[in-house]
């Protein structure tokens, strides 16, 4: 059997750690970009365009390689780059058909040949890629990356080679030197990508945790834990233009505490916090998952309401509204009629405005019709000029 007599492993390993550093560069290279939305995709969905872009660039890769004059028979392209690169931007499932279209590209263009293994390495990238990252264990993930990787790629080789028969006959007795050069290259490049793979994917989980963290501070009001007032504009023009889209109600309800200053002023501020973020969690537990709560500012509050008609919303007010009511709140025997309360303003898209300033305008009109006839009440704007007008819940 002379099946690989023509292969010599110096040159395979080489080619190999010079793809790989290249690779370990580009992930480092490519690490913030990675950062900000790489690990948040969903492994499995389907990106055609994507999966072209990138298959188009692995193929201009290969139409311009590096060659190396120590080495003729060896050149270098940027393909595993571009694999790489796809399994950073639409996650490792693309990052396969991709590795699969650029080994159809690779035979296409270089015909059956040994180096025809190649697109084994380029399958495996992602599929290490993948492994690493559903595997807890920094030492199992990578071994069980080398493993699966190196039977993969050992059997894309016997099939691109035309010697799949070859691997039924392999004994390392008979063709001890062909059998290992090739396992032991393989071994070794497999564990080498993954410890790097390993390194390059703690580093994207380290920093994204640290962005995550300091997204979600930048996000919140700290005192009551609902979105703050700028995670408030933002939410609300990102609900607008869906509903717009969709071609479904949104509603907005404005939130002001009645009497706060008394209530600070006989209990002190830090009574007055407290009585703040015991409201915030009567929002919180008033509302439907898709909704947001935020602290629009001091003692008002805002709750955008996607997909809700005004009379879903009015409920989900005054479910609030009777809540408070209700509640026994710390000194409440002191405030006016002895109870806490709240009054809200709703206005709503699109009967009230297609706008978002402007609804944010009319939800506060509303707001302050029920402060002036008399509080604790929840009112809908009325579209019929300035008038508010309250709906029985
Ligand atoms: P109304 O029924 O008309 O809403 O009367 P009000 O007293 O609630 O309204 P006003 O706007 O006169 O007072 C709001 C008070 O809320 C004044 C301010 O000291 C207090 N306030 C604003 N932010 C905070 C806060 O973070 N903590 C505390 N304890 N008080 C706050
Ligand atoms: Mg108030
Ligand atoms: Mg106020």
């Amino acid at each position: 059997m002379i099946i690989f007599k023509d292969i010599s492993l110096l040159p395979i390993i080489y080619e190999l750690l010079q793809n790989l550093a290249l690779l370990y560069t580009i992930i480092s290279l490519f690490m913030p970009v990675i950062l900000s939305n790489q690990l948040r995709h969903n492994y499995f969905k389907f990106y055609p365009k994507g999966i072209l872009f990138f298959s188009l660039l692995a193929l201009i890769s290969m139409l311009v390689p590096i060659q190396f004059n120590q080495i003729p028979d060896v050149t270098v392209d940027l393909r595993i780059a571009t694999i790489i690169l796809t399994s950073a931007y639409l996650g490792p499932f693309n990052a396969f058909l991709v590795g699969a279209m650029t080994g159809i590209f690779r035979v296409m263009l270089g015909g059956l040949g040994w180096i025809a293994w190649l697109p084994a390495a380029l399958i495996c990238g992602p599929l290490s890629f993948f492994i690493i990252k559903q595997v807890r264990s920094h030492t199992t993930g990578m071994v069980m990356a080398t493993i699966t990787c190196t039977l993969v790629s050992m059997t894309i080789f016997a099939i691109n080679t035309h010697y799949f028969h070859a691997f039924l006959y392999l004994s390392p007795l008979d063709h001890p030197n062909n059998f290992y050069n090739i396992l032991v290259a393989l071994v070794t490049c497999n564990t080498l990508a993954a410890v790097a793979y390993d390194r390059a994917i703690n580093n994207i989980i380290k920093h994204q945790k640290d962005y995550d963290a300091l997204r979600l501070k930048a996000d919140v009001d700290g005192m009551t834990g609902l979105f703050n007032h700028n995670k408030f504009q933002y939410e609300l023009a990102k609900a607008l233009d869906s509903a717009k889209k969709s071609r479904k109600m949104l509603c907005l309800l404005m939130l002001d505490l009645d009497y706060f200053k008394k209530y600070n002023d006989n209990f002190g501020h830090q009574a007055g916090d407290a009585l703040l973020q015991e409201v915030s969690r009567f929002f919180l537990e008033s509302i439907r998952p898709q909704d947001i709560a935020s602290r629009y500012g001091g003692e008002e509050f805002a709750i955008v309401l996607p997909d809700c008609s005004e009379y879903e919303a009015l409920q989900i007010a005054e479910k609030i509204r009777r809540k408070i009511e209700q509640h026994q709140f710390y000194g409440c025997e002191e405030m006016p009629k002895g109870k806490v309360t709240i009054s809200i303003g709703i206005a709503c898209y699109p009967t009230n405005s297609a706008d978002k300033e402007s609804l944010i305008q009319k939800a506060d009109s509303a707001l302050y019709a029920a402060k002036r006839s008399g509080r604790n009440k929840s009112l809908v704007y009325s579209p019929y000029g300035n008038v508010c007008f309250m709906v029985k819940p």
